[in-house]
């Protein structure tokens, strides 16, 4: 299926993955594609900025160490054993996180690696009026890389200033208690686990996931 749905570009690398049904809605194909508001009309684009959305869309070429494979459905290395997932992967994640994704949700991404995840869950839930999402690793490099890659955007280098997202160095095991400790709508765990962390989940609302 990969070689279906790899692109040369950002844009066709994610119009192929929901060709083929590996992404299926629609909110996750536009916070993944650096171009997807561009394919609606001009009265769209006005209600977007209604709506007060900001226009991250995600690069993911941003976030790869090789540009030549950005734009295939296959994980690549970022270094110290870890990888930036398939995008595939990605879109599965975020579908499933989808219905505690609102704007102005606060998420934790725990194994934040490349910053890719983090940034297409800060598209999902950013807005002018707040959304906050945290990238967590245990290694200080990848947590500096999140945010090196996060900064290559303008809107992303505005999210991160802003505090809107922000990249911390912790043990995902413990979670992470933001300041003011107020839970997390949704916990993403990108770091393998062998059991489950009741840390985890006594910080997640209830409704969460
Ligand atoms: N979602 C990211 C990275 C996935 S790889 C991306 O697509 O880029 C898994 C990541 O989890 C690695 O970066 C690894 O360093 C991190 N990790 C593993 N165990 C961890 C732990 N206990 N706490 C925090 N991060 C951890």
């Amino acid at each position: 299926m990969a070689w279906r749905c790899s692109g040369k570009t950002n844009e066709e690398l994610i119009t192929n993955l929901f060709k083929n049904g590996l992404i299926k809605s629609p909110t996750v194909k536009s916070a993944m594609s650096k171009v997807g508001f561009l394919h609606f009309s001009l009265l769209f684009e006005v209600l977007a900025v209604l709506r007060l959305r900001s226009s991250l869309q995600v690069d993911r070429a941003h976030f790869c160490p090789s540009p030549n494979y950005a734009y295939e459905d296959s994980p690549q290395s970022i270094g110290y054993a870890a990888t930036i997932s398939a995008p595939h992967m990605h879109a599965s994640a975020c579908e499933s996180l989808l219905p505690f994704l609102k704007h102005g949700a606060k998420v934790l991404d725990i194994g934040s690696g490349s910053g890719y995840l983090t940034a297409v869950l800060a598209e999902l839930v950013c807005s002018k009026e707040g959304g906050k999402v945290v990238g967590l690793e245990h290694i200080k490099a990848l947590r500096d890389l999140g945010e090196s890659n996060m900064l290559k955007s303008q809107e992303g280098r505005r999210l991160v200033e802003d505090g809107r997202v922000s990249f911390v160095v912790g043990d995902g095991r413990l979670g992470w208690r933001d300041e003011g400790g107020e839970e997390w709508d949704a916990i993403h765990v990108g770091a393998a686990a062998v059991t489950l962390h009741s840390e985890i989940i006594e910080q997640l609302k209830r409704p969460g996931r």
